[in-house]
C-alpha cells in the first residue's frame, strides 16, 4: 500500500511542510490578508462577506467595469465570436477585434502602433526585458509597480533606483553613467528611465516634464506606466503624457484595460518598431493565449465610452475634490495625493487594521495598507471615489470616516 497524500494514517513526512510553516509567520506578524468575497458587481454599493457596503477599494475610476454599453459588447463579441480565443496572438489567437482595439488605442494615445498584453502586470514584464538588455541601462524609481521591478528582474541590464520623485537624483545618475559607462567602463548602448505616472499607494504624480528633461539632456528614453493614470489624467482620459502635454517625447507609454477602463488587459503605445519587436520577442505575448473576445470588445467600447461621455471624468474629479476636502475639513492627513486615490493616514500598522475594521463595521469598505508596502507610521486606509459614487454615497462615507476618526482619537473630538 501506498501512502495517498489524503490519507490521514500517512507517516510520510509532508515535503511541503514550509508552507504552513511560512503561514504561521505571517499570520504571527498580523501580515496575513484573507481574501474579501464580493457577490456583487463592480460598483458603489457591493456585497461583501455577504454585507452590503459603499465601496472605496475598487479600481473601476469611471465606473466602466458595470456599464451597459461595455457588457453589451461583450456579449455581442461572445455570439458572434465565441468564449475563448483558442491560441497565442502569434499562432492563431489575433481576432479582427484585437487588432480593432490597438489601432483605436493608438490613435487615443497618438502614437504610431499599440500592442496590448493579458494584464498590465505581463506587459511590463513582457516589455522591459525586450528593450533593455545587458549593453544597456535602466534608471527606475524607487516606489515603482511590482510588475516594473519584476520586468527589471527578468531584463539581463543593469539597473540604479533613484528616491521617490526625485528628479536632481535621477539626473546625478544619468550624468555619472554617461560619464562612466557600465561595470567595463563601456559606453552604455542606451537609457531608460522608467516610472509610475500616479504611484498608487500615495495618489503623487510623477514630475514627468522634468523628467523628460533630464532624460533628453543625457540621450535617455523614458517609459512611463500609466496604469492608475489611463482614464484619470489627460483629455478624455489619455494619461500623464496627454496631462502633461509631453507627445512625442514619452518613448514608451504602458497602460492597463483593468482599472479605469473597467475590463482587463495592457497595452504598451509607442514607435511602430516597438510593437513589431514586442511581436516577435516579448514572452507573455509568445507564450499565453490572448484575450477572449468579449475582453477584446469591451474595452474597445470603453475607449468609446470615455470619447463620448466626458461627464464619466468630470464626475470622477468633483467627486475626488469634494472628498479630499471633507477628510482634510475633518483633520486627517491624506498625504500628498493629486488624484482620486486619497490616502488617510492613521499611524501604525495595528491601527490602521482596526479603522478599516471599524469602517466596514459602519457599513464602508476600504483597505488597509500597511508596514512594508508604506512606512511603519504611515499605515493609511487607502480610499478610491469613482464617477459612479454619488454625493449621498461619499457624504455617508465622510460620516463613518469621522466616527471611526473620533472614537480611535486619528482626529480631534
Ligand atoms: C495595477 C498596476 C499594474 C498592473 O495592471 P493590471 O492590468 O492590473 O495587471 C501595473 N502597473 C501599475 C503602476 C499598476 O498600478
Amino acid at each position: 500500500m501506498t501512502n495517498r497524500p489524503e490519507d490521514p494514517m500517512s507517516t510520510r513526512p509532508d515535503p511541503l511542510a514550509h508552507l504552513a510553516l511560512e503561514l504561521d509567520e505571517l499570520k504571527a506578524a498580523r501580515l496575513y490578508r484573507p481574501l474579501r468575497v464580493m457577490s456583487t458587481a463592480q460598483g458603489p454599493e457591493v456585497v461583501v462577506d455577504g454585507r452590503g457596503v459603499i465601496s472605496l477599494s475598487s479600481n473601476n475610476y469611471l465606473g466602466l467595469a458595470d456599464h451597459p454599453r461595455l457588457k453589451a459588447a461583450a456579449v455581442a463579441a461572445v455570439a458572434d465570436y465565441g468564449a475563448g480565443s483558442g491560441a497565442v496572438r502569434t499562432i492563431a489567437g489575433t481576432m479582427t477585434l484585437h487588432e480593432a482595439l490597438e489601432a483605436h488605442l493608438a490613435r487615443f494615445k497618438h502614437v504610431e502602433a499599440v500592442l496590448t498584453f493579458q494584464s498590465g502586470f505581463t506587459c511590463n514584464t513582457g516589455v522591459i526585458p525586450v528593450v533593455a538588455g545587458e549593453r544597456d541601462l535602466i534608471v527606475s524609481d524607487q516606489l515603482n509597480h511590482a510588475s516594473i521591478i519584476d520586468g527589471m528582474r527578468l531584463s539581463k541590464a543593469p539597473r540604479e533606483i533613484y528616491p521617490h520623485r526625485d528628479v536632481d537624483a535621477l539626473r546625478a545618475i544619468l550624468e555619472r553613467a554617461r560619464r562612466e559607462g557600465d561595470a567595463q567602463g563601456r559606453p552604455y548602448r542606451s537609457i531608460l528611465v522608467v516610472t509610475d505616472g500616479v504611484f498608487s499607494m500615495d495618489g503623487d504624480v510623477a514630475p514627468l516634464p522634468a523628467i523628460v528633461e533630464a532624460a533628453e539632456a543625457f540621450e535617455a528614453a523614458v517609459m512611463v506606466d500609466d496604469a492608475h493614470a489611463s482614464g484619470v489624467l489627460g483629455r478624455d482620459g489619455r494619461g500623464s503624457v496627454d496631462h502633461f502635454d509631453l507627445h512625442g517625447r514619452v518613448a514608451i507609454q504602458v497602460g492597463t484595460l483593468s482599472k479605469a477602463m473597467g475590463v482587463l488587459g495592457g497595452y504598451v503605445a509607442g514607435s511602430q518598431a516597438l510593437r513589431d519587436l514586442l511581436i516577435q520577442r516579448a514572452r507573455p505575448f509568445l507564450f499565453s493565449t490572448s484575450h477572449p473576445p468579449a475582453v477584446a470588445a469591451a474595452c474597445l467600447e470603453a475607449i468609446r465610452v470615455m470619447e463620448e461621455e466626458p461627464e464619466l471624468l468630470e464626475r470622477l474629479w468633483e467627486n475626488t475634490r469634494w472628498f479630499k476636502a471633507e477628510l482634510s475639513r475633518l483633520g486627517f492627513d491624506t498625504g500628498a495625493s493629486e488624484t482620486p486615490i486619497t490616502p488617510v493616514i492613521v499611524g501604525d500598522s495595528a491601527a490602521a487594521i482596526e479603522f478599516a475594521e471599524r469602517l466596514f463595521a459602519e457599513g464602508v469598505f476600504a483597505p488597509s495598507v500597511v508596514y512594508p508596502t508604506v512606512a511603519l507610521d504611515r499605515a493609511r486606509i487607502r480610499t478610491i471615489v469613482t464617477a459612479a459614487h454619488t454625493r449621498g454615497h461619499l457624504e455617508r462615507c465622510v460620516a463613518a470616516f469621522d466616527r471611526v476618526g473620533r472614537a480611535m482619537g486619528v482626529i480631534a473630538g
